[in-house]
């Protein structure tokens, strides 16, 4: 996992460390390493502004040792999500009672395992999950989330094929209501996301339901792709977080880093294999201390 962004930053490290003497030697190599980054899916604005951060740092003459870089090049990625934020989706849902999830996502991406996936972590800590299928654009889509319920044995409320999304969005929420599920976890259509129509029909649906937490789910894979649509989705709808699928996956390893650092939100979970529970609360640290781990 993040192998590929992990090399580079030791290339990077090493390479400045060797140079620490030389000024301006130092600030080319702060500029390839900020193309470099953007290879690696970190979006530019935001290996912009590192190297910014880094020049700036170099010029004050603070970079004065390995140590120094290391840490100082940690806490420029640690400050993007600190200033992202973070949900207590814990604290939601022991206060909400029913916490309202809607999820958004273009197809593809591994939104309805997601909402499986987060079903069952609700239901192992003693929550009764519902998966409401309020994708009526797509039969396919009903379908995928019935297979879970089956797979997983949580609940499903599913509507007509063509039915009026945010119709069932509701009544899905009126069911809930009336039989004691406590988490409602919306599923809604993924077709190109640049469809006015689906613009339309996500507002309606969050103007029905008024989620607690509207969360975007995105495939790490796709690199920039899923930033270009938490943009697009968080313009278009509003995003309050991120869950990035397909972890284990994962080579490049930029995508969580320009998510936050693209949209200011946080990401709640990761998706770490095919399995129901292969989903972790992401740890900001955690992902840091993997990508460069510090000197001390
Ligand atoms: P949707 O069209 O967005 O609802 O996508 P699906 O939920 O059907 O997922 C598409 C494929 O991605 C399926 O084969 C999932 O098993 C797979 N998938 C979803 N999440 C993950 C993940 O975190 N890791 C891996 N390796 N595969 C995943």
């Amino acid at each position: 996992m993040l192998s590929k962004l992990k090399e580079l930053f030791r290339k990077f490290i090493d390479t400045a460390s060797s140079m620490l003497t030389s000024r301006e030697k130092l600030l080319n190599t702060v500029e390839e390493f900020k193309l470099e980054l953007v290879s690696r899916d970190v979006a530019y604005e935001a290996a912009e502004d590192i190297a910014n951060k880094l020049k700036a740092l170099i010029e004050e003459g603070v970079v004065k040792d390995k140590r120094k870089l290391t840490n100082s090049l940690r806490e420029i990625l640690l400050t993007y999500f600190r200033e992202a934020g973070s949900i207590d989706i814990e604290e939601l849902a022991r206060t909400k009672k029913p916490l309202k999830i809607v999820f958004m996502g273009v197809n593809g991406v591994g939104k309805t395992t997601t909402i499986a996936k987060v079903a069952v972590y609700f239901r192992d800590k003693g929550y009764r999950p519902l998966m409401i299928a309020a994708d009526t654009f797509r039969a396919a889509a009903q379908e995928q989330l019935k297979k879970h319920s089956e797979r997983t044995a949580i609940p499903v409320f599913t509507g007509k094929y063509g039915a009026d999304p945010a119709a069932v969005a509701y009544d899905g929420v009126v069911y809930a209501y009336s039989r004691g599920f406590n988490i409602l976890l919306i599923d809604t259509a993924g077709r190109m996301h640049t469809d006015v129509d689906l613009v339309n029909e996500l507002r309606k649906i969050v103007r029905v339901v008024k989620p607690d937490l509207k969360i975007l789910v995105v495939d790490a894979l796709t690199g920039n792709d899923a930033i270009e649509q938490a943009k697009f989705f968080d313009e278009a709808v509003g995003v309050d977080g991120f869950i990035v699928t397909k972890f284990d996956a994962y080579e490049e390893g930029g995508v969580p880093l320009s998510l936050v650092y693209v949209s200011k939100k946080p990401i709640l979970f990761i998706g770490v294999g095919q399995d129901y529970r292969d989903l972790k609360p992401f740890n900001p640290l955690e992902y840091v201390d993997k990508l460069l781990p510090a000197e001390d």
